[in-house]
C-alpha cells in the first residue's frame, strides 16, 4: 500500500490508475468503512481510502478537537485490507489559505442536519470537490448512514466530476449504526443507543400503518423517547427518500433522527 502524503505524491501514483474506486473517510476506520473498501475492490481495478478529518464541516470547534484519531491502527487496518492506497493530507495542503465554501444550500435544502448545523455541508461539498478534482474516482463509495451527505454531494457535485455513486448500506452492531464518534460514548451510553436504534427501526416500521401514524405524532414519538431514554433529540423526521421532502406515506420513505447522548452527537436512519 502507497501512503500518500501531499498533493504531488497523490497526483505522481495515480497517474496511469483507470477505474480508480474511491472511499472518502475522516479516519478511525471501523467496520462501516472497511464495507465500502471491500465493496470498491469488487468492482474498482484500485481502490484509494482517504483520512481527513475536514475542519470546514465542524460547526463546533471542540467537536473538531475531540473528533477520534487513530491514524497508526488505521494504516494498519488498510494495509491488511490490501488498500493501494491512501491519502492523508493535511489541512494546509487541501486549503491552502482558501478555507471558505464556494457552495451556497439552497433554503429548501436546510433540513435535517443542514439545518442544525450552519455550514456543515456546504464544507463537505468543498473538501468532497477539492478531493474528486485530484483523485477523479470512476466510482465514488459512500455510506447510506450520511444520507443526506450522499444525496447532497450526488446533487452538487456528480454533474461536474462525473463519478458513479455506488451507496453501501449500513452497517450495524446490536441494531446501532457504526460509527466513529461512538468511540467518545461511555459504555452505558452505547448500550443505551443500541436499544434506541431496536426501537427506532420497529417505530419506522409501524409508521407504515395509518392508525400508528395517528396515535403517535412525530412530537409525541420525541417525547416518548427523551423521557424513556433521557437522551435530547435535536430532529426525528419521517421524509422521502427520493427528494428529502416530508413524507406522506405514500411513498418510500425513512426515519431520520440525531440526538444526543452523553454530550455525543448520533444520526441514523431507519
Ligand atoms: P466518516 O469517516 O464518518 O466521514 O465516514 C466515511 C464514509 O463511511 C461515509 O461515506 C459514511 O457514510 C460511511 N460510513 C460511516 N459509518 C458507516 C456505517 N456504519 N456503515 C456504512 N457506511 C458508513
Amino acid at each position: 500500500m502507497k501512503i500518500l502524503k501531499t498533493k504531488d505524491d497523490l497526483k505522481e501514483a495515480i497517474l496511469n490508475c483507470k477505474h480508480l474506486g474511491f472511499v472518502p473517510t475522516m479516519g478511525s476506520l471501523h467496520k462501516g468503512h472497511i464495507s465500502l473498501i471491500k465493496n470498491s475492490q469488487k468492482k474498482s481495478n484500485k481502490t484509494i481510502v482517504s483520512i481527513f478529518i475536514n475542519p470546514t464541516q465542524f460547526n463546533d470547534k471542540d467537536d473538531y478537537k475531540k473528533y477520534p484519531k487513530n491514524i497508526i491502527r488505521d494504516i494498519q487496518i488498510l494495509k491488511k485490507l490490501r488498500v493501494n492506497f491512501v491519502f492523508i493530507p493535511t489541512v494546509k495542503d487541501i486549503y491552502k489559505n482558501k478555507i471558505n465554501s464556494k457552495f451556497k444550500l439552497k433554503k429548501s435544502e436546510k433540513i435535517l442536519c443542514a439545518n442544525k448545523r450552519k455550514g456543515h455541508f456546504e464544507g463537505v461539498l468543498e473538501v468532497m470537490d477539492r478531493l474528486l478534482n485530484l483523485v477523479k474516482p470512476k466510482f465514488l463509495y459512500l455510506g447510506e448512514k450520511d444520507f443526506q451527505q450522499q444525496y447532497l454531494i450526488n446533487k452538487y457535485l456528480h454533474k461536474k466530476h462525473k463519478f458513479k455513486l455506488i451507496i453501501c448500506k449500513t452497517i450495524r452492531h446490536n441494531k446501532m449504526a457504526l460509527s466513529s464518534r461512538n468511540l467518545n460514548l461511555k459504555k452505558k451510553s452505547l448500550k443505551t443507543a443500541q436499544l434506541i436504534a431496536g426501537e427506532l427501526s420497529r417505530i419506522k416500521n409501524k409508521y407504515k400503518n395509518y392508525n400508528f401514524r395517528i396515535k403517535n405524532n412525530k412530537l409525541s414519538l420525541i417525547k416518548y423517547l427523551e423521557n424513556k431514554y433521557l437522551i435530547k433529540i435535536e430532529y426525528l423526521d419521517f421524509r422521502n427518500i427520493k427528494n428529502l421532502s416530508i413524507s406522506k406515506f405514500k411513498t418510500k420513505f425513512k426515519l431520520f433522527i440525531a440526538y444526543y447522548i452523553d454530550n455525543v452527537r448520533l444520526i441514523d436512519n431507519f
